[in-house]
């Protein structure tokens, strides 16, 4: 599978700010080879950046999915609206949706559950804040974030999932983890959920993204790091030029 990265706009963009980065991000993707990029644009472009990224290779992405099909659950959206939209990936736990609208690992897990049954690749986002780094802890929240994910997961759901590891105090904070920091806990994601994530000798079933603070001067040195696969990014990729010099980290 090739590196993975992926542009979360979150609730940034009208319809035409929206189009004009897609349609950037589009045309720069024709020269990029060996990764694979994704929106994230908010719900409301969805089906307008559907229209746009058709017959291209840049996936679109969507924010947040619920775990029903249907139903009354006002504000949200099932996997199968997404799906037939085209959406390919969804974000599910991002730390946005945990700490601001306070979404347990009960929670996450059933969204992540949704996308496996409907064909949507989720991608987990999990991360520990800074006190709780600052007292030893970040394995601890680590374990706990991605045991409730997929301790429930059959075999068949092993290779249709990813994870973002996103410490909540790099996030839009401009201090990215260090390339030290990031190996030492990707490489104990893979040490410690190779069940769950197919390893199967150098090549992963499941992307373990990096995501907090990515830019276009900090990526190569990220992108070097061994078991990142790829980046989720924010606030830089509100802007096509750096989001594309991004992904070119792991061209
Ligand atoms: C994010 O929101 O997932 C993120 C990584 O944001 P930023 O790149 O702005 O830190």
């Amino acid at each position: 599978m090739p590196p993975l990265v992926v542009g979360n706009w979150k609730m940034h963009g009208t319809q035409q700010m929206a189009l004009s980065l897609a349609r950037k991000v589009k045309r720069a993707a024709r020269e990029l080879r060996g990764v694979e990029i994704g929106v994230a644009p908010p719900f409301t472009a969805l089906p307008a950046l559907a229209r746009v990224l058709k017959d291209s290779p840049v996936a679109l992405v969507a924010q947040n999915v619920h775990w029903q099909a249907a139903g009354a659950f006002t504000g949200e959206i099932s996997a199968l609206m997404l799906t037939e939209l085209g959406c390919r990936y969804a974000i599910v736990g991002h730390s946005e949706r945990r700490h601001i609208f306070k979404e347990t690992d009960e929670h996450v897990a059933r969204r992540f559950s949704a996308c496996l049954t409907d064909a949507l690749r989720p991608i987990l986002c999990v991360g520990e804040t800074w006190p709780e780094r600052r007292r030893g802890a970040t394995e601890r929240v680590l374990e706990r974030q991605l045991d409730s994910a997929l301790k429930g997961i059959g075999k068949t759901a092993i290779g249709k999932f990813d994870i973002a590891y996103e410490p909540v105090w790099a996030i839009g904070t401009g201090h990215n983890a260090t390339p030290e920091q990031v190996s030492a806990v990707h490489g104990w994601i893979v040490k410690s959920f190779r069940r769950f994530l197919g390893d199967r000798g150098h090549k992963r079933a499941s992307r373990i993204l990096y995501g907090g603070s990515v830019r276009p001067d900090n990526c190569a040195s990220l992108a070097a790091v061994d078991d990142v696969d790829g980046f989720l990014v924010g606030g830089a990729s509100l802007d096509a030029e750096s989001f594309v010099a991004i992904a070119r980290a792991f061209c």
